[in-house]
């Protein structure tokens, strides 16, 4: 981890210039048709530079990719100013969510003016792009019926940009409702901190519609939250966030790799299995015993 490391703080003045752009949905949702469709635009019209990383934590259940293997953003892809990272890293969360941090970094010193972060929406993935994104935009598919059943209350609640997908040909009037639907529904949240509030959106990237207003929606996001002090706070604490973390994980690594130390631990996973004890005193113990060492 060391040279990692001492390339990042070699990079550092030049990091923090790009904008940070989260973008999540269901399999399915069309995640990778609209990023190539707003990356085409970025790169065709207004001549930027975009880079693309996902995190694509393995499925619980197969093991197996939930972003899928298949040629994702087929344009994009070939595009000399844009990077794609070309197979998604995955993994546990906690293994691929910390690469990604490094790499948004990395893209940014190497002059990338838009990194989109890019994840499925099954939860902790969702969070952990949050967590590391001045934007989060929340790709929704007009359902029947049930719109806001489908959805966890609390993604939709963190989210600063919904946008309805596909609103075109059949499923143009249902996305249409959809967008009513959430725009109603995002009233009754509280009003965030610096009182932006969410727009809904309808795009289509099969018919190329929606996606200036998406990205209208984007810089207008930037633009309020630069005016109220509310990015810098947020990459702040993201940083020192990503910092706590690491320690945590680095100490319980470090901690495990003492010698004595596994045995120990052992010791007590043996006796809070057979319920001799609890895993709150186990806990308790083998911390004290830990710290006592040092
Ligand atoms: P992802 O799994 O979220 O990345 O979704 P994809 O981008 O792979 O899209 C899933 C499916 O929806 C594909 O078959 C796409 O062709 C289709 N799709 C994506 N965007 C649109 C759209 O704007 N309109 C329509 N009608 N279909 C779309």
């Amino acid at each position: 981890a060391q040279p990692a490391a001492e390339l990042l703080d070699a990079v550092l003045p030049q990091t923090g210039k790009a904008r940070r752009v989260g973008i999540t949905g269901v399999p399915g949702a069309g995640k990778s048709t609209l990023i190539d469709a707003l990356g085409m635009h970025l790169v065709r019209d207004r001549g930027e530079r975009v880079a693309v990383l996902s995190i694509d934590p393995s499925s619980p259940v197969s093991g197996g990719s939930l972003l899928g293997d298949k040629t994702r953003m087929a344009r994009l892809a070939v595009e000399p100013m844009a990077f794609v990272r070309p197979s998604p890293a995955r993994g546990p969360l906690g293994g691929v969510a910390p690469r990604t941090r490094e790499a948004i970094l990395l893209c940014e010193a190497a002059g990338f003016d838009t990194v989109f972060v890019e994840t499925v929406g099954v939860g902790q993935s969702e969070i952990a792009v949050r967590q590391m994104t001045d934007c989060f935009v929340l790709l929704l598919l007009a359902g029947a019926g049930d719109e806001l059943q489908g959805v966890k209350r609390g993604i939709v609640e963190m989210a600063d940009i919904l946008a309805i997908t596909k609103a075109d040909g059949a499923n143009r009037e249902a996305a249409a409702r959809a967008r009513s639907d959430y725009a109603g529904a995002m009233q009754l949240f509280p009003p965030a901190e610096d009182r932006w509030s969410p727009p809904v959106l309808t795009t289509s990237a099969l018919e190329g519609e929606g996606i200036h207003e998406l990205w209208a929606a984007v810089l207008a996001h930037q633009t309020h939250a630069e005016a109220s002090g509310r990015r810098l706070a947020r990459r702040r604490e993201q940083a020192v966030a990503w910092m706590r973390e690491l320690v945590t994980t680095g100490l319980g690594r470090a901690l495990t790799a003492e010698p004595g130390v596994a045995a120990v631990v052992a010791d007590y996973e043996t006796r809070v299995a057979e319920f001799k004890i609890s895993a709150v005193s186990a806990a308790n113990e083998v911390i004290r015993r830990c710290l006592r060492r040092g």
